[in-house]
């Protein structure tokens, strides 16, 4: 008998290679392998169509997507980002010359609220960045009629969020902008990449210059540059995935749903149904570790290693106790409490449905004999 697959967190949808040589085939014949290339203006107009937004500024990733975005938006002083997220959220403001000012996030949905946000508003708050948490929206009408209030800007990170909607309303339309990753882990894969998708024009165009230090037509005034391109070989792949997104979507859910049928009512663990009532990409299968489980977030996910299983915590330690940030004290008890409990279990494309009944099996088991 063979020894079962390592089985790994991150998933990998990989676009059809037959599609993708053909499309590599041309950037060689054009030898136009940058700098705005037909194939990146060919994926910025098919991302703007999938989320019906008016502009997309495709870059190099989600990150320097969230640098040129808060860059050129003219904001000084303080942001309000959540600290439970992915450390490129808090750092991309840092680097843009901002002060994170790190707000809690909502228990259930592990997402910002009106009222996390509001919980860390200051004299000197500049803007609010939520988090679309695992791909479900986070609390979008409560934070816009926030900002709104007291005058600041908002932004999202939407990094989780590709093809998600809300109401029958695509995320990537709301806010000043919203930003995308498409890096191989995410549910559209460029290898690495990303956008900013936004209806303002004016801010658009600031986008489109600060990414790029070539003048162009329909530049304007920004404060600063950045080579912040997308090459026409991630646009090619962005392409190509697009044609496969639908049948990944599927995949996703047929995974995620048998994820759920079995561990909805697992004892010790709580299956985070972030999809439920949603059109939602599926791409995240994430559970909470209860307080009275008898084995505690990282001796699961020891048991599931020694069993090839490579799950893992998010987003340990919080940014709240990361550099840069852990320089001040905050008081974020769900966050610290979700950085202790969260773990994501292996999904996508590669992992079969013999493979989630074994993680399942191995989950209920480790419980089943732990004694904490
Ligand atoms: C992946 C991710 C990013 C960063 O995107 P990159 O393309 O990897 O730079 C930002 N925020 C969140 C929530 C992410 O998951």
């Amino acid at each position: 008998m063979t020894a079962p697959k390592n089985l790994f967190v991150g998933q990998l949808n990989t676009p059809d290679r037959v599609a993708l040589r053909a499309a590599f085939k041309g950037v060689f014949e054009r030898r136009f392998y940058t700098n705005h290339g037909p194939l990146v203006a060919a994926f910025e107009d098919r991302v703007a169509e999938r989320l019906g937004v008016a502009h997309v500024i495709c870059v190099a990733n989600g990150t320097v997507a969230l640098m040129i975005a808060a860059k050129a938006a003219g904001l000084s002083g303080e942001v309000i980002v959540p600290a439970y997220t992915f450390p490129a959220t808090v750092q991309a403001l840092v680097y843009a010359g901002l002060e994170p000012a790190l707000c809690d996030v909502d228990p259930s949905t592990h997402a910002v609220t009106a009222e996390t946000v509001a919980a860390a508003l200051s004299p000197k708050t500049a803007a609010i960045v939520g988090v679309h948490m695992w791909g479900r929206p986070c609390d979008v009408e409560g934070l816009s009629s926030l900002a709104e209030d007291r005058g600041l800007h908002l932004m999202f990170d939407a990094a989780h969020a590709f093809d998600i909607s809300i109401g029958g309303r695509k995320v990537g339309g709301f806010g000043l902008c919203e930003v995308f990753s498409f890096h191989a882990t995410k549910v559209l894969n460029c290898g690495e990449g990303g956008c900013i998708a936004t209806n303002d024009s004016a801010f658009a165009a600031a986008c489109r210059t600060a990414a790029n230090f070539h003048d162009r037509a329909g530049d304007v005034e920004t404060p600063l540059r950045i080579n912040g391109k997308m090459s026409e070989a991630q646009a090619a792949m962005g392409l190509v995935g697009l044609e496969t997104l639908d049948s990944v979507i599927e995949g996703n859910r047929a995974r995620y749903a048998q994820y759920r049928d079995r561990l909805e009512a697992a004892p010790g663990v709580r299956f985070i149904d972030h999809a439920a009532g949603l059109r939602s990409n599926c791409q995240y299968v994430v559970l909470e570790v209860d307080p009275e489980c008898a084995v505690d977030q990282m001796a699961l996910i020891e048991a599931m290693r020694v069993n090839g299983i490579a799950a893992r915590r998010y987003f340990y330690p919080g940014m709240h106790r990361a550099p840069p940030c852990d320089a001040r004290h905050w008081n974020l008890p769900i966050t610290d409490r979700l950085c202790r409990s969260v773990m994501q279990t292996p999904s996508g494309e590669t992992t079969s449905r013999a493979d989630i009944d074994r993680v399942c099996d191995v989950i209920e088991a480790t419980i089943d004999n732990g004694t904490r």
